[in-house]
């Protein structure tokens, strides 16, 4: 595991509800990050605002998905929605364990929403552009979505590759194997990865396996669970910014590394 620096930036959360969560200003310092070699993003929540609301949609249309599947009352189907995610990682994956549902026709189902909503990021487009190394998206969605969403942000170009939940054979994170599948599929070393993600329980099993972790905090109640901070290794509430104060820290270094050009001979 690389040495962990501290900075208000990375310290290990605590989440109190009470008091707003502290500023995230890039500390260039400890962010550049310099045994990192490849960038791991999860997508939704992550590299979109929660506060955009479009998980929410896609959240209402798994719940209305149950509900005519099961044959089950609005509320009945949130229960079984949530219970699922808890236990499984997925709400898909309950459902395929438990009712055999086509995970297919869920997939195109809840992912089936209109991202009007969703606004490009071309601040975020400029920093991944200059940050170094390969990026890939590890999603438990399906990679048809993230497609779409990367393409709405104007930041696909940027991407080598998307590992979505069919890739994975439907296997999500938080599971260890899901991200194993992940490291071989993309020949990736995980002492050298980073991986961004909105949900902690999803850092552990990636933290544990040797990768630096990112906590991209948000306000949603699914996200607030960080009940062993030890596997969180940085946090920040603004991923553009937290990118574009590790881009400067990366250049300020490669800067002071280059040898001073010799003094003219007179
Ligand atoms: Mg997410």
């Amino acid at each position: 595991m690389p040495a962990k620096t501290l900075s208000s930036t990375n310290q290990p959360p605590s989440r109190d509800r009470e008091t707003p969560a502290p500023a995230s200003g890039p500390s260039p310092e400890p962010m550049a990050l310099e045994h990192v070699e490849d960038w791991i993003f999860d997508l939704d929540n992550t590299l979109y605002p929660a506060n955009s609301n479009l998980f929410a949609v896609i959240d209402q249309r798994m719940k209305a998905f149950i509900g005519a599947e099961l044959e089950l009352a609005s509320d009945d189907a949130f229960k079984v929605q949530k219970d699922y995610f808890r236990k499984y990682g997925t709400t898909l994956r309950g459902l395929m364990l438990h009712h055999d549902t086509d995970p297919h026709a869920f997939l195109d189902y809840v992912h089936d929403i209109d991202l009007a909503g969703l606004r490009p990021d071309p601040e975020l487009a400029r920093h991944l552009e200059k940050l170094e190394g390969r990026k890939i998206i590890h999603t438990n969605g399906s990679g048809k979505h993230a497609r779409r969403v990367l393409e709405r942000l104007g930041i696909d170009e940027f991407f080598s590759g998307v590992f979505d939940i069919i890739e994975a054979d439907f296997l999500p994170k938080p599971e260890p194997a899901a991200y194993r599948h992940l490291l071989e599929r993309y020949h990736l070393c995980a002492e050298t990865s980073a991986l961004f993600e909105d949900l902690p329980r999803n850092l552990v099993a990636a933290a544990e396996i040797g990768m630096t972790t990112i906590w991209v905090r948000n306000d949603t109640c699914w996200a607030e669970e960080a009940e062993s901070p030890g596997h969180i290794h940085h946090v920040t509430d603004d991923l553009t910014g937290w990118i574009g104060g590790l881009v400067a820290a990366r250049a300020s270094r490669n800067d002071a590394a280059r040898p001073d050009p010799s003094p003219p001979e007179r």
